[in-house]
C-alpha cells in the first residue's frame, strides 16, 4: 500500500472519483406517513378501505394506483389523474408513495451506480441505518443490485457486509423501493415505450404495452445480490419479488430475478415453490471443513445438504440454471484439485459456475487469488462442460462490487473508503 492519503488528498480524490458527500445523520427525519410503495394488493385494499373507500370501488382503485405506482412511477399522488381529485387528497392526507431516501450518489468510471440510501430504525428513537443499492450496465442489460437486510448475521469469513453489527430486516416496500428509485434515477419509467412520461398530467386511456417492464429496460435485471441474507428475510423478499415480477406492473420476468443465497436449506424449496425466480449460491468450496470456515451457515446446512435442496430447485433444465458462485481466494480454495473436485459435485445439477475474484476491504485476512490461476480454474471448469464466466468486478473505484457493500452507518471513514478503493484499483 502507499502512504496514507492527506485530506486534502482525500478531497480531491473524492471529487475526481465523484463521490457525493452524505448529508449529516442527524438532520434525518423519518417519514411521518407510510408509504404505499410494497404494499400487496389486498393490502392496498385495506389501505384504501381504512380512508372510507367504498367496497364496491375498492378493486378498481388499487387497479388505478398499481398501474400509477408501478408502470408510470408516481412519485405523488397528484400525478394520478384518472384518480379523482378528492381520493387523492385523502390519500395524501394519509399514505406518501415514497421510495427509501437517497442521501449519496455515485458513478463509476464504468457507469456502475451506487445509491446510499438511509432507512428509519426499527423503533422510534433508533438512528437510522443505511443499506446501498447497486445499478450494473451492459451491452445487452441492466442489473439492478439490491439489498435484502441491514447488515447480515451470517458473518462469512471473506465479506465485508458480515462484519457489520447493525442488523434488521427490510420491509418489502423498502426492497421494492430500491427497484422504484433506481428506475426514478434513470429516468426509466416507460420512456421506450412511446407513452408520455408519468409527469405530464394526462389520463392513461392506453393501456401499456404488454406489462411495461423487461428487455428494452434500463433495468432489466434483478439479483438479490446486495446486503444481507434474502432467505433470512423470506416473507419480506418474497412479497417485493412478486411485486417487481407482476405483469400488471414493473413486470420483470421471473427469468432475469436471481435470488443469491449462501444456503438457507429450508427456505430454497419455499423460493422455488414461492417466488419461482432463479437461484444463485454461494458455495465457495468444496470441502465442509473448508466451507464452515468460510461461510458458517454451513455447520448447520452443510454441502449435500445443500445440494440436494438445488437438485430438487423446480423448473431446473438447460436453459434454467442454478448458478453456484465461487469467490477464488488465494491459497484457500483456489487449487486445480478444487476446480475438479467442484465439478464433480456438481453432477447432474443443471449449472452455472461463476467464478468471483475476491475484492479485498481492510483488515480481510484473505487475498484475491492470481489471475492466471483463476484462469486455470475456469478453464477446467469449462472442458467439464460448465460455462464459467469471471465475474468482471464493476464500479471498484466507487466500492459497489460484490462483498463490499457495507453500510456507512458502520464506521467506515472517507479515508478508509479511498484506501479501499485504492487497493482495489491496484490489485
Ligand atoms: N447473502 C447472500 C447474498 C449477498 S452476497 C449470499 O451470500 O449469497 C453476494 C455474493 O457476493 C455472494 O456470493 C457472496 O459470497 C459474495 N461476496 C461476499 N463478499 C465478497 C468479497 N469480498 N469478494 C467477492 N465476493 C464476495
Ligand atoms: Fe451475509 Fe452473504 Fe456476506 Fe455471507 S456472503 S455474510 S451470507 S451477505
Amino acid at each position: 500500500m502507499t502512504a496514507p492519503l492527506a485530506t486534502t488528498d482525500i478531497s480531491a480524490a473524492a471529487a475526481a472519483a465523484g463521490l457525493v458527500e452524505k448529508t449529516p445523520l442527524e438532520r434525518y427525519v423519518p417519514p411521518a406517513k407510510p408509504s404505499l410503495v410494497g404494499l400487496s394488493r389486498a393490502e392496498l385494499a385495506e389501505a384504501l378501505a381504512s380512508i372510507g373507500v367504498p367496497t364496491a370501488q375498492r378493486k378498481m382503485r388499487v387497479q388505478q394506483i398499481w398501474h400509477w405506482l408501478y408502470v408510470r412511477g408516481a412519485e405523488s399522488f397528484s400525478a394520478m389523474t384518472s384518480v379523482s381529485k378528492e381520493l387523492r387528497a385523502a390519500l395524501d392526507a394519509r399514505f406518501t408513495l415514497a421510495r427509501p431516501e437517497v442521501v449519496a450518489e455515485q458513478t463509476s468510471v464504468d457507469g456502475t451506480r451506487k445509491w446510499l440510501l438511509r432507512l428509519p430504525g426499527e423503533h422510534a428513537g433508533e438512528r437510522p441505518h443505511e443499506v446501498e443499492c447497486v445499478y450494473i450496465p451492459e451491452a445487452d442489460r441492466g442489473t439492478l443490485c439490491v439489498s435484502s437486510q441491514v447488515g447480515c448475521t451470517l458473518a462469512c469469513s471473506f465479506c465485508h457486509t458480515g462484519t457489520q453489527r447493525l442488523v434488521r430486516n427490510l420491509t418489502a416496500g423498502e426492497i421494492v423501493g430500491q427497484v422504484m428509485l433506481a428506475r426514478d434515477r434513470l429516468g426509466d419509467w416507460h420512456r421506450k415505450s412511446g407513452l408520455p412520461d408519468l409527469r405530464a398530467s394526462e389520463t392513461p386511456t392506453t393501456p401499456p404495452p404488454a406489462g411495461g417492464g423487461g428487455g428494452e429496460r434500463l433495468v432489466s435485471n434483478i439479483v438479490m445480490m446486495g446486503m444481507g441474507e434474502p432467505l433470512y428475510n423470506f416473507e419480506a423478499v418474497r412479497d417485493a419479488l412478486l411485486i417487481v415480477a407482476d405483469g400488471e406492473g414493473i413486470a420483470i420476468s421471473k427469468r432475469r430475478i436471481t435470488l443469491s443465497t449462501s444456503g438457507v436449506v429450508p427456505n430454497i424449496a419455499r423460493a422455488g415453490a414461492e417466488i419461482g425466480c432463479m437461484l444463485a449460491v454461494s458455495l465457495h468450496a468444496v470441502r465442509d471443513d473448508l466451507r464452515n470456515e468460510l461461510v458458517p451457515l454451513n455447520r448447520k446446512y452443510p454441502i449435500a445438504e445443500l445440494l440436494e435442496a438445488c437438485r430438487r430447485y423446480p423448473g431446473l433444465s438447460n436453459a434454467r440454471r442454478i448458478t453456484f458462485e465461487y469467490v477464488m481466494l488465494k491459497d484457500v480454495n483456489d487449487s486445480l484439485a478444487d476446480a475438479k473436485a467442484l465439478v464433480k459435485l456438481l453432477k447432474g445439477i443443471p449449472a452455472k459456475i461463476n467464478l468471483i475474484p475476491f475484492n479485498p476491504w481492510p483488515g480481510t485476512r484473505y487475498e484475491c487469488s492470481d489471475w492466471d490461476r483463476i484462469e486455470q480454474f475456469s478453464e477446467t471448469v469449462f472442458n467439464a462442460g460448465y460455462a464459467s464466466p469471471v465475474r468482471t468486478p464493476r464500479g471498484r473505484d466507487i466500492l459497489a462490487a460484490c462483498g463490499q457493500l457495507k453500510s456507512a452507518s458502520e464506521k467506515l471513514t472517507a479515508r478508509e473508503r479511498l484506501a479501499l478503493r485504492a487497493m482495489a484499483m491496484t490489485d
